[in-house]
């Protein structure tokens, strides 16, 4: 399997200069998952048409202040590395917020996979805060929905997972990590000799919230305090990631989405 980073937005969060400098220039890192000529999409960031009229990320893009004149949709750089997007026939969503799922109708024939709690969520937000992160216009154009529920009893490093997914092998698991939103699941890829790559999404944005899970600056407490819609649960969500990492000694690369030191040093 061949993983390769994307980056799929460009945003410049106001105020992240002064109060949130690790998160000034913020990337979505999406996966693209390769099998031969079988391709799987992580993510998707933001998309062609969001790029043309940025008004359709909604109102909380005041903040986030996406650059869509300097991103490059998935869709985009798909097709510069000589693949035609048809051949991604399934993508897998941490989540349905408008950064990681606007490119979804730029790959209208492609299988969505994402947990059925967040696909709820998204469709009949409860309350004016998801009202506001997921946006209709990225669902409109009818993706071919393929959701899921945690089996009891299936395990990843000790969290629960769901694994076997129907033209997604036995290479690729979801790990469920709800707290950002109610369907937030990480995503883990098996990238041989017994290592994983794990992209967990919005489920932290520093390293800095790892090394003591809520151990994190002024700024950053205050941005997930905003951005997680259950706090308390995506900071137990920390405690599950840490607890992978001492029991992968070393086999598992996490990657969250907006981190940009990370993305530098994936690409050397
Ligand atoms: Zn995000």
């Amino acid at each position: 399997m061949d993983v390769t980073w994307l980056n799929c937005a460009f945003m410049e969060p106001r105020g992240a200069k002064q109060f949130l400098p690790d998160m000034a220039i913020s990337p979505s890192i999406c996966l693209l998952v390769s099998r031969g000529c079988d391709h799987v999409l992580i993510d998707t960031g933001i998309g062609t048409l969001d790029c043309e009229d940025p008004m359709r990320l909604g109102f909380s893009n005041h903040i986030l202040n996406a650059r869509p004149e300097r991103a490059k949709p998935a869709v985009v750089q798909v097709r510069e590395m000589g693949i035609d997007p048809s051949a991604v026939r399934n993508i897998i969503c941490t989540h349905l917020d408008r950064d990681h799922a606007g490119g979804l109708g730029d790959f209208p024939e492609a299988r969505v996979h994402v947990l059925a709690t967040e696909r709820e969520a998204a469709l009949h937000p409860a309350d004016h805060r998801e009202k506001d992160r997921y946006r209709p216009c990225h669902f409109s154009h009818g993706p071919l929905w393929v959701t899921h529920e945690t089996a009891p009893g299936d395990r990843w490093f000790g969290l629960d997972c769901i694994r076997g997914i129907e033209g997604l092998g036995d290479e690729i698991v979801l790990v469920p990590l709800p707290g950002h939103t109610r369907g937030h699941c990480g995503v883990a890829v098996d990238a041989g000799d017994g290592s994983w790559v794990f992209h967990v999404g919005d489920a932290f944005y520093s390293r800095e919230e790892l090394a003591g899970s809520y151990n994190a600056g002024y700024g950053l407490r205050l941005f997930r305090r905003l951005a997680h819609l259950d706090h308390a649960l995506a900071m137990r969500q920390l405690d599950s990631l840490n607890a992978v990492l001492d029991r992968s000694e070393g086999r598992v690369t996490l990657i969250c989405a907006h981190d940009s030191k990370e993305l530098s040093l994936a690409r050397g």
